[in-house]
């Protein structure tokens, strides 16, 4: 990319805005560990950076390594997630780590395909270890990011529905070839996005790219692409009583028999499906005895 053009002009006004405004986050400190990088990146799958924050404390301060974490059972994962929602990350950083310590020494593989092979490591979370533990220059794109480009150099909106290849492609053209720069520019797009160009209230007043955007000077058309589907309602929900039902069994230090779990507020049918997924996804360990975290 040229020094000079629109996409580098708009790549160094958010790498410089980011030196100044970046969230203090402990992952980001120059310390971290890539264990503690990937461990974060679990968690931010799905929750709120306010939620992840103690969480990831916690256990980077209990497990520091992989190999820690490795030569505890998955039941240990599972407490420690506690209610950061989709347990299942739990089982798959636990899975992860034993991974890492069988397959890699216990050092996190520095390399997207090494990572790609790591349970629970999408592309997205290969892309964003591999840019901001080992500092390699990939395109990382997450919702906010995907966002600010949106609007910023497509004029619209909202952006069109997740595409992997348009996505990366729309990013490529605005990484610097620096890796130092690249990475300040994963980082700062999305936290833009996270901060400024958030989803309902843009801050364009304080926003270093304003001068650039291409849906401000459009004058903030209304966004007409295909609609994103409605969020599922949480209340009443299977997801609600899987909640319900893991919040028992992380208390509880023995099998709990399904006639106890049948005082939790949910009906039969619903509960017994709960229990039923639960099960299938190796959360849950049903016995004679009744039912609890996995221990292998
Ligand atoms: S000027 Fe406004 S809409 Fe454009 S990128 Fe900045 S915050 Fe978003």
């Amino acid at each position: 990319m040229p020094r000079s053009s629109p996409a580098s002009t708009l790549s160094s006004r958010v790498i410089d805005w980011f030196a100044d405004a970046a969230r203090p986050l402990p992952w980001r400190a120059a310390e971290v560990s890539p264990w503690a990088v990937l461990v974060s990146e679990f968690m931010l799958q799905q929750t709120q950076v306010s939620r992840v924050v103690p969480r990831w404390e916690a256990w980077i301060e209990r497990w520091p390594t992989p190999a820690a974490l490795a030569a505890e059972p998955p039941s240990e994962a599972v407490r420690a997630w506690d209610r950061l929602g989709y347990p299942r990350r739990a089982l798959w950083l636990h899975r992860a780590a034993v991974e890492i310590v069988e397959r890699h020494g216990g050092e996190v593989p520095a390399d997207v395909e090494g990572l790609l092979a790591l349970q629970g490591v999408g592309p997205y979370t290969a892309r964003a270890i591999a840019a901001f533990a080992f500092g390699i220059r990939v395109p990382v794109v997450d919702t906010n990011t995907r966002r600010v480009i949106a609007r910023a150099v497509a004029g619209q909106a909202e952006p069109w529905p997740p595409s992997t290849t348009r996505d990366l492609a729309a990013m490529n053209e605005l990484l610097p070839r620096d890796d130092i720069e690249a990475r300040a520019f994963n980082a700062g797009a999305m936290e833009l996005g996270a901060t400024v160009c958030t989803a309902r209230a843009p801050r364009c007043e304080v926003c270093p790219i304003a001068a650039s955007c291409a849906w401000r000077a459009a004058g903030f058309p209304a966004y007409d692409g295909p609609k994103k589907s409605a969020q599922a309602r949480f209340d009443g929900s299977d997801r609600q009583v899987r909640g319900m039902v893991m919040r028992e069994l992380r208390a509880a230090h023995r099998p709990v028999p399904r006639t106890a779990l049948g005082m939790l507020q949910a009906p039969a049918t619903q509960l017994d499906r709960a229990l039923a997924s639960l099960v299938v996804d190796g959360l849950a360990v049903h016995d004679t005895d009744g039912y609890r975290l996995p221990e292998a």
